[in-house]
C-alpha cells in the first residue's frame, strides 16, 4: 500500500501514542470496549508502510483511471451507488434499462425530468426537505397519518387511484418491492411505450397538482389531473 508523505507523518504520529496507550494498558483488566480499541490498535501498528516517498493525489475513484468524467458521474447520480454489487452485476447495470426507456418515451422534456427526478428519490417531497430543513415537518400534506415519501404520494394517495383508473393506468398493485423504482419498473413491465407516456405525464400532473394544493390553497380534484393528463397528451401527439 502507498501511502502519501503527510499521511505518513500523521499514521507515524497516532503509531506512536498508540503504543503508549498501549503500553500504559498492559497488565490493566480490560472492559469489552477496552479490548476492542486494543485489537483496533493492534491492527493499526502491524500495518506496513511504503518506503517510498508518495505524494498524495486527487482520485476519481468512479473510474479505474482516476480521471472524473461527466458520463460517470451522471450515472452515479441517475442509479444510485454504482458500487452496490448484487449478484455480480451493479446496480446501474441491472437498471439500465428503466433509465433507457424513460428517455425514448415521447413526452415533454421537462416531464423527462421530473420523472428523473422521482425515480431517483429526488422531489421535495416533505419527508425529502425534513431531512434538509430543521423542523419541518415529514409527515404527508394530505393524510397526515404516513411519511409523505415519493411512493407515499404517488401510490397511496387516494387520488392516484381515480387518476389512473381513469386514465385506465391500473397495474398489479402487488407488483413493487418497496422502493418506488420497484413500481416504476413494474409498470415499465406491464405498460407499451404508449401508456408509458401516459403513465410518465399522470404522475407529472399528479406532483403539479399537489403543489397547487398545498401553495396555492386549490381544493383536490382528480377530474382536473386527469384533464390536465388529456391536454398535454392531446398536445404531445399534435406535435408529433
Ligand atoms: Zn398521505
Amino acid at each position: 500500500m502507498a501511502v502519501g508523505r503527510s499521511k505518513k507523518v500523521l499514521t507515524n504520529i497516532l503509531r506512536d501514542k498508540l503504543s503508549k496507550r498501549l503500553e500504559g494498558w498492559r497488565g490493566k483488566i480490560l472492559s469489552r470496549g477496552g479490548k476492542k480499541v486494543l485489537l483496533k490498535g493492534e491492527r493499526i501498528r502491524n500495518i506496513r508502510l511504503s518506503a517510498n516517498t508518495v505524494h498524495d493525489e486527487w482520485y476519481w475513484s468512479a473510474e479505474k483511471d482516476g480521471v472524473f468524467t461527466v458520463r460517470k458521474a451522471y450515472r452515479l447520480m441517475a442509479g444510485g451507488c454504482e458500487f452496490l454489487e448484487v449478484g455480480g452485476a451493479s446496480i446501474w447495470e441491472r437498471e439500465k434499462w428503466l433509465w433507457s426507456r424513460l428517455w425514448k418515451i415521447a413526452v415533454w422534456p421537462r416531464v423527462k425530468l421530473f420523472f428523473c427526478q422521482l425515480c431517483s428519490e429526488a422531489l421535495a417531497t416533505r419527508e425529502n426537505t425534513a431531512t434538509r430543513v430543521r423542523g419541518e415537518s415529514s409527515f404527508c400534506s394530505f393524510c397526515n397519518s404516513s411519511f409523505e415519501s415519493s411512493l407515499h404520494l404517488f401510490w397511496d394517495w387516494g387520488v392516484v387511484h381515480r387518476v389512473c383508473e381513469r386514465l385506465g393506468l391500473e397495474g398489479d398493485e402487488d407488483a413493487y418491492g418497496g422502493g418506488v423504482r420497484d413500481w416504476v419498473k413494474a409498470r415499465w413491465r406491464e405498460f407499451g411505450r404508449r401508456e408509458c407516456g401516459w403513465f410518465m405525464v399522470g404522475c407529472w400532473a399528479l406532483w403539479e397538482h399537489r403543489n397547487k394544493v398545498i401553495f396555492e390553497g386549490r381544493e383536490v380534484d382528480p377530474n382536473c389531473v386527469v384533464k390536465r393528463v388529456r391536454d398535454v397528451m392531446e398536445e404531445i401527439d399534435g406535435g408529433d
